[in-house]
């Protein structure tokens, strides 16, 4: 059983799967280019330093040092449940993804890097999720999320199988679950990869109760075709300075009652009230 395990991955999101090297790897030729500005800026205002990515990477490159640009993206014991330091350092990637899509118009060179690191390290079965804030159309929409779950389907091979979960807007979740659908219709190969819809990023301010017209028609639409049905996968109780720990746990359960198939680090369900209230001054002050 415990071998089984160790063969699998259920929750990894594939920008975040490229490691050090791997960001090397894929940004080298065009690391300059970025505009580096507003990354800069919010690391600046998250961590208080200022700091160069290009000076990162050239260190990486030209003296074989990947320290600095390790100590920039890699998340530490010290970023600990605290959603800005992770995504302050995760938009390293984002921006190199993002480029990457400009000058080759896919993200072949990172997902083939990730697979094959997956593969070497003995995984037998993998699910991917990942997110698109910039597919703000259904063109858009498609062309991430189909790009990402064919990948998939052709990476998958006897030795490893390999599913994708859509990774959804919390704050348009009913139109990007139309246009999911949509996709699945359009291009029915992918029926069998895409297996599940996530919420990840920021979840102040979206309560799981106001996913109730989602999780009302998913239901209907997986009674109706049972062999295809999608699984909510549903990131909780992962962020919540805006809120006391007891609210957090709350909205835990209701994404589990509402029909969540499991939760995405729900860290709220394990956090002694100690930690919680020292975490920052204003921890305990609202309840949503
Ligand atoms: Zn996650």
């Amino acid at each position: 059983m415990l071998e089984k395990l160790k063969q699998s991955e259920l929750h990894v999101h594939i920008g975040g799967c490229l490691h050090v090297q791997g960001l090397v790897h894929v940004a080298r030729d065009f690391y300059r280019e970025i505009d580096w500005t507003q990354y800069c800026k919010n690391y600046q205002q998250v961590f208080g330093q200022a700091v160069d990515p290009i000076a990162w990477f050239e260190r990486a490159i030209d003296h074989n040092d990947i320290e600095p640009l390790k100590q920039g993206y890699v998340v530490t014991e010290a970023d600990a449940g605290d959603f800005a330091r992770f995504q302050a350092r995760f938009d390293l990637l984002i921006y190199v993804a993002r480029y990457l899509r400009k000058v080759t118009g896919n993200q072949k060179l990172m997902l083939d890097r990730i697979f094959a690191r997956h593969r070497q390290q003995g995984l037998r079965y993998v699910e991917y999720r990942a997110m698109s804030s910039i597919a703000t159309t259904y063109e858009t929409f498609r062309a991430f999320h189909s790009e990402y779950a064919l990948a998939c389907l052709q990476a998958c091979d006897s030795q490893m199988q390999i599913r994708y979960i859509a990774s959804l807007p919390r704050d348009n979740v009913v139109q990007t679950y139309g246009w999911l659908k949509q996709l699945l219709d359009e291009q029915p190969c992918l029926k069998n990869i895409i297996v599940g819809i996530d919420f990840c990023f920021w979840e102040e301010g979206y309560p799981p109760g106001s996913m109730k017209a989602f999780f009302q028609q998913l239901r209907k639409d997986n009674a109706a075709n049972p062999k295809h049905g999608l699984a909510v996968v549903y990131h909780v109780g992962e962020s919540f300075f805006d809120k006391s720990l007891e609210s957090a746990i709350r909205w835990c359960h209701q994404a589990a009652i509402m029909g969540a198939k499991r939760l995405g680090h729900a860290i709220a369900l394990g956090m002694p009230p100690e930690i919680a209230i020292a975490r920052r001054d204003d921890a305990m002050s609202l309840n949503r």
